[in-house]
């Protein structure tokens, strides 16, 4: 469409097209869409409404001549009084000497600047001569590069509208345009770029965030129908009372939650389309119980299961767990890093043999060495630490393997329409009857003495405790360097009777393992800890968890870290030892203490800490909009969501000639044809 070179702008030469393509500005097209960061709205007021040392603008007659004096070396301050609403005010501009004989009695004149409500003044920034031509005059503001300046930016996409705006082309329907009261396309981006008022400013932004949704949207519809297209032939034909008998071995009734879950789960590794479902849950819902009885599930079918961790400790105690729920109704293998030598070539020949069940492992699993004969279902355990192409490389394993992904992250509503949109998404909001809520209470670093007696006493009545260490950000080797410290402190602190025990990420594998074991024999009885027992490990007697600077953690973090106790049937507490100095610091840890749910926790840090923060930079896999803000915009998303969907479910796209803009935009991106992994 617009894919002219920017040079073919009048007036834009070869050096400000090299400056334009440095801010990754290369076509028409590309200008014209590189829309305003924000902008500043210039509004006449009554002097009554002005606000003192808010940046103001005013109009009025020039009242005196300006006059002029010096001060310092080079610099200049011009004063003289304009008259506004039958008032003087004075008028005070630095370093603009030049504008002595440009401003004559009797002008008028519109002045921009830092109002002073007290001395009647304006400090002016901007000035102009004559009046504005409407009262309210809105300048976009552009994120600009290098030698590209807002003002030249500006007239360059005023050119670029006014020699190809009127090719830009409508990709909307037009029933969609008269039903959402939204301006055409090429309308919007004259609007966004040169707005005529705040009201026809938010219906641009409007339309924009509406079509950066449905795009998103139906991209996200197709590659999911072409994932089921593909992927047929899987069908598990696993074995319904087999299932129901080893559920009814559990000590314990699935909840409804778990119920429901685990029915989704089953139709979708029935059918002949591949699963690709999140399983969401709090700590301690029973996902991992669910996971279970699905890894059974492909067991009956003749099928293998594999089960991928975030650590080793974790995969030893799945592996433990699993062990024990399953007895010796399946085989089952732990592949870490660790595991070398005969015992991994052992496991590595009778997993391709299928004689091996169930491979419960890190990434280890997903290394080119790893062979399964036939792969049924994956369960990806807190999958928000996979990459994608880690994801990828293990599904990739098995003919089309089922994949479940678990995670105790509850992701709030408007994410995981977003994040996961391909994805079906199964949520265990309900926790196993007879669960004593976790007592959350924060507390300053000056208490720690305190603390430290209230551990004392738990322990003598039995029970454990952990104590997370003081985050350092960045650096593990500092964040080890505070854990052996503390612990140190801790060892000389607590009578003999109280065993101290110290876990890091840098532990050899069989020491993390050891410390492990006592703690979970109670040999140990405080376990001192960076943040690797963050996920996943089970010691049902530990009833206290401690956190130090409990404010450098994210609410998300903390609430898993507090997962760790409370699972089992023993009051437990939680104790955020922090001093936030920011509000929001002391926000979280109030959030902390108001509440146990996941899910209001979830959506409370979206909040604080915006989307992208939310997976950790890195891997968050959200998309970025220009115009839209998923959070306050989570209506027009849900509208879209409905619209993609209709549209995918009828073939809008292919069937009716008013989709077919949209269509090519979509085929140009690659939707219909990129790699599915
Ligand atoms: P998650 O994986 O969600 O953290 P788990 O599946 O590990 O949760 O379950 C946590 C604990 O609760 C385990 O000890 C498990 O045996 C137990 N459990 C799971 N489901 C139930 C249930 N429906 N009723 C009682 N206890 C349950
Ligand atoms: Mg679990």
């Amino acid at each position: 469409m617009l894919d002219y070179s920017v040079s073919d702008v009048k007036g834009i030469g070869e050096k400000f097209a090299d400056d334009l393509t440095a801010m990754n500005i290369h076509t028409v097209e590309d200008l014209l869409f590189h829309f305003p960061t924000r902008y500043d709205v210039l509004e006449i007021l009554p002097l009554s409404e002005l606000i003192h040392e808010d940046k103001v603008t005013i109009e009025g007659r020039v009242l005196s001549a300006p006059s002029l004096s010096f001060f310092g070396k080079k610099k200049s301050r011009l004063s003289f009084n304009v008259e506004v609403e039958n008032i003087a005010v004075k008028v005070v501009m630095f370093n603009r000497a030049f504008a002595k004989n440009q401003i004559n009695i009797g002008d008028t004149i519109t002045l921009t600047g830092k109002w002073d409500a007290h001395r009647l003044q304006i400090t002016v920034s901007n000035y102009q001569k004559g009046s504005m031509e409407k009262s309210t005059n809105i300048q976009p503001i552009y994120s600009v590069k290098g030698e590209v300046t807002n003002f030249r930016l500006k007239k360059a996409i005023q050119q670029a509208i006014k020699d190809f705006g009127d090719e830009i082309e409508e990709i909307l329907p037009r029933d969609m345009i008269r039903e959402y009261k939204i301006p055409t396309r090429k309308d919007a981006v004259k609007t966004m770029h040169f707005p005529e008022s705040r009201v026809s400013l938010k219906h641009a932004k409007r339309r924009f965030t509406y079509e950066e949704f449905l795009l998103f949207q139906l991209k996200i519809q197709i590659l999911r129908k072409r994932r089921r297209e593909q992927s047929a032939g899987n069908a598990q034909q696993y074995d319904e009372s087999k299932i129901q008998q080893f559920i009814s071995k559990f000590p314990f009734v699935l909840t409804n939650a778990q119920q429901k879950s685990l029915d989704q789960i089953l139709i979708d590794m029935k059918s002949p389309h591949r699963m690709n479902r999140l399983l969401q849950g709090d700590v301690g819902s029973g996902k991992t119980a669910v996971a279970a009885i699905g890894l059974y599930a492909s067991i009956t079918a003749n099928k293998q299961g594999a089960l991928m961790v975030p650590t080793e400790i974790l995969a030893e105690q799945h592996y433990q767990s699993l062990k024990e729920m399953f007895g010796g109704l399946a085989r089952i293998e732990l592949l870490t890093g660790s595991v070398k030598g005969k015992k991994r070539k052992e496991i590595l020949t009778d997993l391709q043999n299928n004689e091996v069940d169930i491979l419960v492992g890190t990434h280890a699993l997903i290394q080119d060495e790893v062979h399964f004969d036939d792969l049924g279902l994956v369960v990806v355990d807190e999958q928000h630490r996979f990459g994608v192409e880690q994801r990828r490389a293990l599904s990739n394993k098995g003919l089309y393997p089922d994949v479940l992904f678990m995670t105790a992250t509850p992701i709030p509503r408007t994410l995981a329409i977003t994040a996961f949109g391909d994805m079906d998404v199964s949520v265990i909001d309900e926790m196993p009857q007879g669960r004593k809520e976790i007592e959350t209470y924060w507390t300053k670093a000056n208490t720690f003495d305190r603390v430290l007696s209230f551990i004392e006493k738990h322990v003598n009545e039995g029970e454990q405790a952990y104590i997370i260490c003081p985050l350092i950000e960045e650096s593990e080797k500092l964040d080890i360097q505070d854990a052996v410290d503390l612990y140190n402190q801790l060892v000389d602190y607590y009578p003999d009777s109280i065993r101290v025990g110290l876990m890091h990420g840098r532990l050899h594998p069989n020491e993390k393992d050891q410390v492990m074991k006592e703690f979970a024999a109670n040999e140990v009885q405080v376990l001192v800890s960076t943040t690797v027992v963050e996920v996943g490990v089970n010691v049902p007697n530990a009833t206290i968890m401690v956190i130090y600077d409990a404010e450098r953690f994210g609410l998300s973090q903390l609430h898993q870290l507090r997962g760790r106790v409370g699972r089992g049937d023993k009051q437990s507490y939680c104790i955020l030892i922090a001093d936030p100095k920011s509000e929001t610091g002391k926000e979280r840890m109030r959030i902390m203490t108001e509440t146990n749910n996941g899910f209001e926790l979830s959506e409370q840090d979206l909040k604080l800490r915006g989307p992208g923060d939310f997976f950790g930079t890195k891997q968050s896999g959200l998309p970025e909009f220009k115009v839209a803000d998923m959070i306050h915009d989570y209506r027009a998303l849900e509208t879209a969501r409905n619209d993609a969907q209709e549209i995918i479910q009828f073939n809008l796209l292919d069937e009716d000639s008013e989709y077919e803009n949209l269509r090519v935009l979509l085929e140009n991106e690659g939707v219909f044809d990129t790699v599915l992994d």
